[in-house]
C-alpha cells in the first residue's frame, strides 16, 4: 500500500515537474526565437543585414541554444536568392511552418540529451510601426521565412530528475518513519488485540484460565482488567460447581476440557434425574418405577444389553425384573442364591475390567473372556440392603461411552432407591394386612376389599366362579390331644395341600380359625365338586408329621357356583357353607353341592 501510494505520488511529480519544465523552455524558445526575428527585420529596415550571421553567432553562444537557422520562403528566394544551406528547409517540421505559418514544437527525448526544437513562421503583416512589404515583395500575410531553435533541456530534465528522486526520497523517509510511529503507536494495541482473540478462542471452547497482559495505561487498561477478572469469576464458579457435581454424584465429570459445555450437560442432566425423581415419587407400584427406570436406559441412553434385578431378603433369591424385550445376562443359579452375584455379595460394583471377567455367573464368560462382550454391575441399595442389581453389558468400542454413562445411571438408579424402598414397605405392610401369617393364604380382609371386582369381572366375561368352603373334621381333637401347636402345624399343611391343587389363578383365603374358602376363577359350570374333591382326596392322603406322631386328618367341602346359585356373591358363599353343614351332617370328609332345597331347609 505504501509502495503504491509512493509510485501514485512520484509519478504525478514527475508529471507536474515535467510539463512545467517544458513550459519553461518552450516560453525561453519563443522568446529567443521571436528576438532573432525582431532583430533581424530590424537590421533589415536599418540595412545592415550582412552583419545578421555575427548576431546569430552571440546567439548560439546562449547555453542552451544547440542551432538557431534563419530559412527562407518561397519569396525571400525568389527576391534575394536561395542563400546559403543553412537557409533551406531542413525536415518535415520546418517545410510546414513555410507552408501553414504556424508555430510548431518538437521535444526529442533519448537516454542522455533531450532537445526541444520549435519553427515560429515570419509573415509579411505590418508590426510596431514596421511594414514588411516596404523590402519584400510579397503579398500580405504571406510566410517570409521561419527561426528554427533548437534548445538542449537536458540539464533542465537531469534537474528535474535529480529534484524528483530527492523528493521521492524525502517522501519515502517519511513514509518509513510515520510507517514505523504508528506501528509503535499501535503495536500495544494489536498485541492486545491478538491477545484478546486467543482468550476468546480459548473461552469458547471453555478454558477460562488464559489472563490477558498489557502495557497499556489507557482505557484498553480497564478493559483487559475486567475481562481477565469476568474469565477469573466464570473459571471460580464453573469448577466450584464441577466439585460439587462431583461430590454429588461421586464421578468427575470433566470429560472434554470445555468446562462450560461440560457444566452445562451435567446441570442438564441432574436436573433430569431430579424431574424423574418427581415423577417417580408419584408412580404406584414398584414395577412401575422399574418400567421407567428401564425406559430411561432404552431409549434416552440407548443402552440395548443390560438386565435389572430384584432381591428377595427373605429368601435370599434374585428375580430379573421383567420387561418385554429385556434379557437376563446372568447365570440361573444367582435365582435360587442370591449370594451368587457378586455385586449383592460385596455391595460393590463388578466390572468386568477390572479383573478379567471376575463374575462366574456372567451368562456368556467366553464372550468376556474373549474380549467381545464386557459387562459393569451397579449394586443399588435400598433400605440398607441390596435391593437391586443393575447389569450393563456392553462391547469394548462402546467404552467410552459407557464409562460417561455410568455417573447418570447412577445418578437414576439412587435417586429411584428410596421410591424403591418405600415402596418395598408399602408392599410388605400391604401383604402383612391381607396375607394370613400363619398359613400364608390371603385372610378374610382380602376377601372382603377385592370380592366386588373379582364377581365383577366374572360378570364382565360370563364366566363362573366356584365357592368351595373347607372346614377340618374334629380338629378340636387335635388341639385338645396334641396342643396347640400341632393343630397350627395341622392347619399349615391343610393350607398347602388346599394351594396345591388348585390353580395359580384361584384364590385361597383362610376364612376362620380351621375353616378355608376357596374360589375357582372362570370354573367351568358344575366342575367345583370335581375339584372340592380333588383337595379333599389329597388332605385325607397327606400324612402330617406333627414331631411326636403323624396324623391323618380329612377337610368336609361346601360348594356352590356364582352367579349360578345366586347373583349375590355373599349369598353364595352363605349356600355354599349351608352345603358344607350338609357335609358334616352325612358324616363329614366328603364333598356336597349346594342345591336349593338345603336353603329352604336350613335353620338360618
Ligand atoms: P367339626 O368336624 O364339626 O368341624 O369339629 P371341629 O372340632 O373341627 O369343630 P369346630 O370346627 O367347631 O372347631 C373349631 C376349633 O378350631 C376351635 C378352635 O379351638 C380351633 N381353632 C380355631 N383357630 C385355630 C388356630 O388358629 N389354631 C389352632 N390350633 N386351633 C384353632
Ligand atoms: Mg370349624
Ligand atoms: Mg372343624
Amino acid at each position: 500500500m505504501l509502495g503504491l501510494i509512493f509510485l501514485l505520488v512520484i509519478s504525478v511529480l514527475a508529471l507536474s515537474y515535467r510539463t512545467f519544465a517544458l513550459r519553461e523552455s518552450k516560453s525561453k524558445a519563443l522568446s529567443i526565437a521571436e528576438l532573432v526575428r525582431d532583430t533581424l527585420t530590424s537590421y533589415m529596415v536599418m540595412g545592415i543585414m550582412d552583419r545578421r550571421n555575427e548576431f546569430l553567432d552571440r546567439i548560439r553562444e546562449i547555453p542552451t541554444v544547440e542551432s538557431i537557422r534563419v530559412i527562407r520562403g518561397e519569396s525571400v528566394i525568389r527576391q534575394f536568392g536561395p542563400g546559403s544551406l543553412l537557409e533551406t528547409p531542413q525536415d518535415d517540421l520546418e517545410k510546414k511552418v513555410l507552408a501553414e505559418g504556424k508555430v510548431v514544437e518538437f521535444l526529442e527525448e533519448s537516454i542522455g540529451k533531450t532537445t526541444y526544437k520549435v519553427v515560429i513562421p515570419y509573415k509579411a503583416v505590418p508590426t510596431k510601426g514596421i511594414n514588411c512589404l516596404n523590402c519584400h515583395q510579397a503579398k500580405e500575410g504571406e510566410v517570409l521565412g521561419a527561426i528554427s531553435l533548437t534548445m538542449d533541456i537536458t540539464p533542465v530534465r537531469n534537474i528535474s530528475l535529480i529534484l524528483l528522486l530527492a523528493l521521492g526520497f524525502i517522501f519515502f523517509l517519511g513514509m518509513i518513519s510515520a510507517g514505523i510511529i504508528l506501528k509503535k503507536f499501535f503495536q500495544p494495541y494489536v498485541k492486545l488485540m491478538e491477545q484478546v482473540k486467543y482468550a476468546a478462542q480459548r473461552a469458547k471452547e471453555g478454558d477460562f484460565t488464559y489472563r490477558i497482559t498489557t502495557e497499556l495505561k489507557d482505557e484498553a487498561k480497564d478493559l483487559v482488567d475486567n475481562m481477565n477478572k469476568t474469565f477469573e469469576h466464570l473459571d471460580r464458579m464453573l469448577r466450584e460447581i464441577e466439585e460439587k457435581v462431583r461430590a454429588m454424584i461421586g464421578y468427575s465429570v470433566l470429560k472434554t476440557g470445555d468446562i462450560l459445555s461440560d457444566t452445562s450437560k451435567i446441570v442438564n442432566e441432574l436436573l433430569k434425574i431430579y424431574k424423574f425423581k418427581r415423577v417417580v415419587e408419584k408412580d404406584k407400584t414398584k414395577q412401575d418405577v422399574y418400567k421407567r427406570l428401564i425406559d430411561i436406559f432404552k431409549e434416552y441412553m440407548s443402552l440395548d444389553k443390560f438386565s435389572f434385578y430384584e432381591v428377595d431378603p427373605k429368601e435370599n433369591r434374585i428375580k430379573p425384573v421383567w420387561v418385554e424385550g429385556m434379557d437376563s445376562w446372568c447365570n440361573e443359579v444367582i435365582y435360587d442364591n442370591a449370594d451368587e452375584c457378586r455385586a449383592k455379595r460385596t455391595g460393590t460394583s463388578v466390572d468386568s475390567r477390572e479383573f478379567i471377567c471376575l463374575c462366574p455367573n456372567f451368562i456368556d464368560n467366553e464372550a468376556c473372556t474373549s474380549g467381545r462382550l464386557r459387562y459393569y454391575c451397579i449394586p443399588v441399595y435400598v433400605g440398607g440392603k441390596v435391593g437391586n442389581i443393575f447389569q450393563i453389558v456392553y462391547e469394548p468400542e462402546m467404552e467410552e461411552f459407557i464409562e460417561l454413562l455410568i455417573p447418570y445411571i447412577k445418578g437414576y438408579l439412587g435417586e429411584s432407591a428410596p421410591v424403591l424402598e418405600a415402596k418395598t414397605y408399602m408392599d410388605l405392610l400391604k401383604e402383612q394386612s391381607i396375607i394370613d401369617p400363619l398359613t400364608g393364604l390371603y385372610n378374610r380382609r382380602f376377601l372382603e376389599e377385592t370380592i366386588d371386582t373379582i364377581t365383577a369381572q366374572i360378570k364382565r366375561r360370563g364366566t363362573t366362579l366356584g365357592i368351595l368352603v373347607i372346614d377340618v373334621d374334629y380338629f378340636k381333637q387335635v388341639n385338645d390331644v396334641y396342643g396347640h401347636e400341632a393343630g397350627d402345624k395341622v392347619l399349615v399343611e391343610v393350607a398347602k395341600t388346599i394351594r396345591s391343587s388348585i390353580r395359580e389363578s384361584d384364590i385361597a383365603v383362610r376364612y376362620g380359625g380351621e375353616e378355608f374358602l376357596v374360589l375357582l376363577v372362570d370354573v367351568q359350570p358344575g366342575y367345583s365338586v370335581h375339584v372340592a374333591e380333588k383337595i379333599r382326596k389329597a388332605v385325607e392322603g397327606k400324612v402330617i408329621d406333627i414331631g411326636t406322631v403323624q396324623l391323618k386328618k380329612t377337610v368336609s367341602i361346601g360348594v356352590s357356583e356364582f352367579p349360578v346359585d345366586s347373583d349375590k356373591i355373599w349369598q353364595c358363599i352363605k349356600f355354599a357353607d349351608v352345603a358344607l353343614y350338609r357335609a358334616k351332617e352325612e358324616g363329614r370328609n366328603r364333598v356336597v353341592m349346594f342345591t336349593e332345597d338345603m336353603w329352604t331347609k336350613a335353620e338360618y
